[in-house]
């Protein structure tokens, strides 16, 4: 089979990763890619927001799936243009994708599916979402309903806060994509990302994982697109895993073929777990990055084949297979990041990283010039190492990370760190976390 991967990203890296492992497969091809994944797949300069060039090159190239990395094309209808061209696609449709490109839309369904999500409201002007805050007052959640490329949400402390994330919405801050806005209450617990996949009929449990948002050590300092994760979440036990499916998982996949619009692809769903159970704080409709690192480090079995069948429609024939090991990613960004980073400094080292045992260094904004690796993004590379412990793997990343001479960058020292304290305060058990015990025995 020849597969093309759409995206640039650490994600897409650790897709063509996987899927490079299939004997089923044939060419594989990533538009754009990055320095990285270009010693695994072929780079073509294609455009994500030209559907029409993809059609041209997957029917040219004898294309037979197309797996898509990020949101906004799948928010754009890519998979219905391939559809319509008869190519398959991992990932979901156009009115599929309203479950991210949509924020009230997602709610709406949550409240018509009973989906377990913080009570919320969906407003277009700003003298009654103003009221609103009023009346509820703080703390309280405030996002821009469309895609906003991670920063559509407030978690505001004060009202003042709230107040001013709204006007500020409603002023254009986000474009169109806040001209709703939804106001929710605030979610407590400890947060987790759960990962399904669905041929539009079934939902899979796939896996789990813990991220980081915030730049700076202790979770301090602005939102990122993601500084570092770990794979499985401690939290997500089998009983949890197997509650997320039926109370949330699964009526969603129930929910959106009974709309007429069955959800194929990767469901991956932003979880709160707080003392009453797991409750949606959002869908997304792919992998994260640099969740899918650390998930796809895990996984043993045949991905093509598994994203094929999802993407068919047909009952995945695939069985999951994981690693009993955990793995856990730390990301290296260019300084300035989340602002406007520094651009193209060369980055030395890699192969003496990449030669250390369990590790895989993710490309994420990297170009080559001539024999040279420069930074070329925020986010730019994704150093992965498995363990026996999330405490081992996290050794065995910082070890890696270390070997890296890029005077340009930054990265977090802690990633992990609610896990490794999780298993120091557990030392008389097994070093394996429950969460890979869950992941393994399904597998
Ligand atoms: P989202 O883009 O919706 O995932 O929101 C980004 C982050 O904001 C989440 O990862 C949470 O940390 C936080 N967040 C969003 N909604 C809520 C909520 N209702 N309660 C608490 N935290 C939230």
């Amino acid at each position: 089979m020849n597969v093309l991967i759409i995206g640039s990203g650490g994600r897409e890296h650790a897709l063509a990763l996987a899927l490079e492992k299939s004997s089923r497969l044939g060419q594989l091809f990533i538009a754009p890619g990055n320095a990285g994944s270009a010693s695994v797949a072929e780079t073509v300069a294609l455009d994500a927001s030209d559907h029409a060039a993809i059609v041209a090159f997957c029917k040219g190239e004898g294309i037979d799936l197309v797996v898509v990395g990020p949101e906004a094309p799948l928010v754009a209808g890519l998979a219905d243009g391939l559809a319509a061209a008869g190519i398959a696609c991992f990932g979901p449709s156009k009115a599929a994708a309203r479950l991210e490109g949509s924020k009230g839309f997602a709610k709406d369904f949550c409240r018509e599916f009973g989906v377990p999500t913080a009570a919320y409201e969906r407003f277009r002007d700003s003298d009654a979402a103003l009221a609103y805050l009023n009346a509820k007052g703080a703390p309280i959640v405030i996002k821009a309903d469309g895609l906003a490329a991670g920063k559509g949400v407030v978690v505001a402390a004060t009202l003042a806060e709230a107040e001013a994330a709204v006007r500020s919405m409603f002023a254009g801050a986000f474009g169109a994509a806040g001209a709703e806005v939804v106001i929710e209450d605030l979610l407590e617990g400890e947060e987790a990302s759960f990962f399904a996949l669905s041929d539009g009929e079934r939902a899979l449990a796939f896996a789990s994982a813990q991220d980081h948002k915030r730049v700076g050590d202790g979770d301090k300092g602005p939102n990122t697109g993601g500084m570092g994760a770990y794979s499985p979440a401690p939290i997500m036990t089998e009983a949890m895993t197997a509650r997320v499916m039926r109370e949330i998982v699964e009526p969603t996949i129930a929910g959106m073929r009974k709309r007429g619009t069955p959800f194929r692809g990767v469901l991956f769903a932003g979880l709160m777990i707080g003392a009453d159970g797991p409750k949606l704080i959002e869908y997304n409709v792919r992998f994260g990055d640099p969740e899918a690192e650390v998930v796809l480090a895990r996984f043993e079995g045949d991905l093509l084949t598994l994203l094929n069948d999802c993407a068919r429609g047909v009952a995945p024939s695939e069985t999951l297979r994981f690693s009993n090991k955990a793995a856990l990613t730390v990301v290296l960004a260019a300084k300035g990041y989340p602002g406007t980073p520094a651009r193209g400094g060369e980055i030395r080292g890699l192969a003496r990283a990449e030669a250390m045992a369990d590790v895989i260094v993710h490309h994420c904004g990297t170009r080559r010039e001539g024999g040279r690796i420069l930074a070329n993004g925020g986010r730019v590379l994704a150093v992965t190492a498995l363990g026996g412990s999330v405490g081992e793997a996290q050794r065995r990343a910082y070890a890696a990370v270390d070997a890296i001479d890029w005077p340009d960058g930054f990265w977090r020292r802690d990633i992990g760190w609610r896990a490794v304290a999780h298993e120091r305060a557990r030392v008389a058990t097994p070093p394996l976390s429950e969460g890979a015990a869950a992941e393994s025995r399904r597998a």
